[in-house]
């Protein structure tokens, strides 16, 4: 009888892959039959971040991961509400032990969402259990042993799963599905952005690891190259349609003869973790430059310049080519990340935080743990990292000297650009070392050196 069926939760974020799920596992060796749920919140869709591609990779990737859990009797149940209400009402169903699921490492508002179950479950005598994932633990400011735990999380055997149909858990009625306008507005999936789903996480893999790796250290700063060339994972990664452990087992076993390519790799999924590390122990990366001696850095707020740059209107080719390739595709590589941050901080003169909600909305693999800390990298405003700034005619004559990125996504007939940039850059320089070189600069630079060791 479903009535008061004493079950287990497993409470999907963002682990959406059926292997390599410490949180199933976990529920198979509870030994209880549990109910495995996915809940869309619709407060989520108020972040200055969110955007609707990313919830449309999360629907395809659960539909893929659905019909994978079908072929051993279990199935996703989808749910529409705060998090907290949909427990709520769970719980009027039923009779739950344990939730279970990965230990996330979100921005304040999935935080605080998460504080606010743990209240629910402890008044409520539901254990929940949070798996740490990828090497990082919660809250833990000192690095060390940080570098070993990672390593021995990437070489640990990454964990098969079969979940057995006696231990799947019927819903008959859900009050809480999603709308229909919400379910159309989801299942239309354009197809110029990444396919979602851990099938396509793993056919990338392959293609990666048996044929683009090979070229991936030498293409992995040029925008048209690296489309092909670089592994292409980090929306899979950034949802857990794969673990990274798998993908660091697989590039490791690959026969490339191109060493330094895989090493390079290796480096990345490494830099990986430190970063949503670095988030989970420093949060104030999502609001404020961590270094204080930066805070009042002469930014005058343009909304024009902003919007010019987020449209790609800036009449500076490399930069506008990037922005509309990934208002269109949702990706672009490193060095253009970087790029781009770097002129609109440094060549329009507007603050990090405008860029950081317009990228983390256009990047398809929007990580919080990685994107924060990057921005106020490359805007240049955490006092211990070098200095970078982007001189968008240098990258375009490096990185895409014959034009065929730009090509694919300029008109021909180009604006002139907005802003004295040369000038611009030029000052920003002079401003940024200044800053650096400050007292304040220095002491919160040590302090946050000592705080990541
Ligand atoms: C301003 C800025 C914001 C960024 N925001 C994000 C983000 O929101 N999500 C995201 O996944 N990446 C982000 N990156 C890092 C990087 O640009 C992307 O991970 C990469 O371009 C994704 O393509 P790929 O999977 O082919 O990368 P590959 O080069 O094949 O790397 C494999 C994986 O390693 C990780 N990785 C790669 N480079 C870095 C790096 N420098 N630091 C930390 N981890 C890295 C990613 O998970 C990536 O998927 C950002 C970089 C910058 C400069």
């Amino acid at each position: 009888m479903e009535q008061y069926q004493l079950i287990n939760i497993v409470y999907l974020k963002r682990d959406l892959r059926l292997h390599d799920n410490p949180s199933i596992v976990k529920a198979e060796e509870l030994g209880l039959p549990y109910l495995i749920i996915y809940i869309f919140e619709p407060s989520l869709r108020l972040l200055p971040t969110w955007d609707i591609r990313h919830w449309r990779f999360i629907y395809g990737s659960l539909l893929n991961l659905d019909k994978n859990l079908n072929k051993y009797g279990h199935s996703i149940k989808v749910f529409w509400g705060e998090a907290l209400e949909i427990f709520q009402y769970l719980l009027t169903i039923f009779k739950v032990k344990c939730v279970v699921s990965h230990q996330e490492v979100g921005v304040d508002a999935t935080f605080k969402r998460d504080i606010r179950l743990r209240r629910f479950f402890k008044k409520n005598h539901v254990t929940w259990i949070e798996i740490p994932w990828d090497g990082i633990q919660r809250g833990k400011n000192s690095r060390d042993g940080w570098k070993e735990r990672v390593e021995r999380w990437f070489s640990e055997k990454t964990l098969k799963i079969y979940p057995k149909a006696n231990l799947a858990v019927n819903l008959k009625e859900n009050h809480f599905e999603l709308p229909y306008a919400i379910k159309s507005e989801l299942s239309y999936y354009p197809n110029n952005f990444q396919t979602p789903g851990e099938e396509e996480a793993l056919k990338v893999l392959k293609s990666f690891c048996e044929r683009r790796l090979e070229k991936y250290l030498k293409s992995i700063s040029k925008p048209y190259e690296s489309q092909v060339y670089s592994s292409r994972l980090s929306p899979y990664l950034a949802y857990g349609n794969i673990s990274a452990r798998k993908v660091y087992q697989s590039v490791q076993a690959s026969n490339t003869s191109s060493l330094s390519s895989r090493n390079a790799f290796i480096s990345r999924l490494f830099w990986r973790s430190h970063f949503i590390q670095k988030f989970e122990s420093l949060p104030e990366y999502e609001f404020e430059s961590i270094n204080a001696a930066f805070k009042p850095w002469p930014f005058e707020v343009n909304h024009e310049l902003i919007q010019a740059w987020a449209e790609g209107e800036t009449g500076v080719d490399l930069v506008d080519a990037v922005m509309k390739c990934l208002k269109a595709t949702g990706w672009i590589n490193f060095r253009m990340r970087a790029m781009v941050v770097s002129f609109f901080c440094h060549a329009l003169k507007q603050p990090w935080e405008f860029a950081a909600n317009t990228l983390a909305k256009l990047f398809l693999d929007f990580e919080p743990g990685i994107h924060y800390p990057q921005i106020q990298m490359q805007a240049g405003v955490t006092g211990y990292n070098t200095i970078r700034i982007y001189d968008p005619e240098k990258q375009l004559r490096d990185n895409d000297r014959f034009y065929r990125f730009c090509k694919m996504w300029l008109p021909t007939k180009r604006p002139k650009p907005i802003v004295n940039w040369r000038k611009n850059l030029e000052e920003a320089k002079v401003i940024l070392w200044r800053i650096k070189k400050s007292e304040l600069a220095k002491r919160e630079s040590e302090r946050l050196l000592q705080l990541q060791k």
